[in-house]
């Protein structure tokens, strides 16, 4: 495909990898691509970083038509530069795009613009150990008109920002607050696509939690406040004697590539995983006769996340006490070496820039 390139006059410098932090400091291009009903995807372009001009009656701003998808360029031993899984982004993109009636991208269309992109920003991929370069794909509805309706234009754009370590001091388990006011979707809505209004309608119920000294929420579902789905803004898995459970994908729940990730290694591995439903009280009695070995989160921004504390009803139960178990430090070895290069990838995830 045709990609117009305007180059920039200077390009920024690059950071110290010490000081890095999340999505604070961006690279020096963006890519940019609109889509009319009547002529589809046109005006392919990589610009420099910049503010882009948007029309105050935009449907984004008023009705919150927006996606976007997260993933990582990963910085081997070898030098070279790779992405993991990102056919499943692009996939997943697309089934968000569905859900709000914005366009989508044919999948080998996208994943030419990513290459394309990350190949000419690979130098900002840091090297320093944990670090990666965050890509965040993203679109917008984007009509000039205030009118309610399914959108006739949108923009797609890719920006993408150095990241730190997520485990700067070492792997810390989290505290979590089991959520049983607010919740982040219900099944017919928009928990399974990775929209914008999802984050905004979770962050009340985020702030109580971190308020109180906890660190996430631990959403369960908006019918019956009775069973389990995800954590933060990312998936949960636990191992209950001697079975791996995390919540099927209900409808509610974010479809994550971690978390498909986690499944896969374990299951190729011979543990018993099951996708299925997971009630608080089935959680409570594990956590009462001690039957709750393990709880971890997993994204792409973290890998996995250890649960050292869970708190239901302003009742507090420490997990594996309060240290990262030996489940969530394999998974977290085991795709931390395939995504840097360090672990043979068996699977065929990681997808080479250049
Ligand atoms: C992005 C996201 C996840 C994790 O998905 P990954 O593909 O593993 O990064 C989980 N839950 C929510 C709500 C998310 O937005």
């Amino acid at each position: 495909m045709d990609i117009k390139f305007v180059k920039a006059d200077k390009l920024k410098e690059k950071p110290d990898p010490s000081t890095l932090g999340f999505g604070k400091l961006f690279t020096d291009y963006m890519f940019i691509m609109d889509w009319t009903k009547e002529e589809g995807w046109k005006d392919a372009r990589i610009v420099p970083f910049d503010y882009i001009p948007i029309h105050p009656a935009s449907t984004v701003l008023h009705y919150g038509s927006e996606i976007f998808e997260g993933l990582k360029a990963y910085r081997r031993a070898d030098g070279r530069v790779q992405m993991f899984r990102p056919i499943e982004n692009i996939r997943r993109m697309n089934n968000s795009a569905e859900r709000l009636c914005l366009p989508q991208i044919p999948e080998d269309m996208a994943l030419e613009i990513y290459t394309k992109f990350v190949d000419l920003e690979k130098d900002w991929t840091p090297s320093a150990e944990g670090t990666s370069l965050y890509l965040r794909p993203f679109m917008f509805g984007n009509d000039e008109s205030l009118g309610v309706h399914a959108v006739h234009n949108a923009t797609f754009m890719i920006i993408a920002s150095p990241v730190g370590s997520y485990y700067k001091e070492g792997i810390n388990p989290v505290k979590i607050m089991i959520e049983d006011e607010d919740v982040r979707a219900v099944r017919g809505g928009t928990g399974y696509a990775k929209c914008g209004g999802n984050y905004a309608a979770s962050n009340r119920a985020g702030e109580r939690a971190e308020q109180k000294g906890f660190s996430q929420v631990l959403w369960l579902d908006g019918v019956e406040r009775k069973y389990i789905e995800e954590v933060g803004a990312m998936n949960v898995m636990f191992k209950i004697g001697d079975e791996i459970v995390t919540p099927k994908l209900t409808g509610s729940i974010l479809p994550g590539i971690t978390r498909k990730s986690c499944i896969e290694v374990l299951k190729k591995e011979g543990y018993t995983v099951n996708e299925r439903l997971l009630s608080v009280d089935e959680l409570e009695k594990a956590m009462d006769d001690g039957t709750l070995v393990e709880a971890w989160g997993c994204g792409t921004a973290a890998v996995v996340s250890p649960i050292g504390e869970l708190c239901y009803k302003d009742k507090k139960f420490t997990v594996n006490g309060g240290k990262i178990g030996e489940i969530t430090q394999h998974l977290y070895d085991t795709l931390t070496g395939i995504q840097w290069g360090k672990v043979e990838d068996t699977f065929g995830w990681t997808y080479m820039i250049g």
